[in-house]
């Protein structure tokens, strides 16, 4: 296991989980605490997700695809612009469909936020 990036958000770190997997590096969000709460379990405000892959060997090549996704580059799936959930207004990646934080769908109207 190496820690290839650490996430600004939830989402952030699950677009770089796609990414890496998407290129056939086996990738795994950590500390995330949303999808992985268990009633009864601390959330600690502020801890950041990080994505972490299995084979170290990849991480040359992972390193690579967070680079070009870091520089701004848009994903080939990713032609929208992000959302604000109108509930809790998480910021939310074009891909997401709902809000992974409340589960509020997207407004129809994406340019509308
Ligand atoms: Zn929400």
């Amino acid at each position: 296991m190496l820690k290839v990036f650490t996430a600004q958000h939830q989402a952030e770190a699950h677009l770089v989980e796609d990414l890496l997997r998407s290129n056939g590096i086996q990738a795994h969000v950590v500390g995330d605490v949303l999808l992985n709460t268990v009633p009864g379990s601390l959330v600690i405000p502020g801890t950041s997700p990080e994505v972490w892959i299995l084979n170290s060997d990849q991480a040359e090549a992972a390193f690579d695809l967070i680079r070009d996704f870091s520089s701004g580059e848009p994903l080939p799936e990713e032609a929208g612009p992000s959302w604000t959930c109108p509930k809790c207004h998480e910021i939310l990646e074009s891909q997401f469909s709902e809000c992974w934080n409340c589960g509020t769908s997207r407004p129809g109207d994406p340019s509308v936020v």
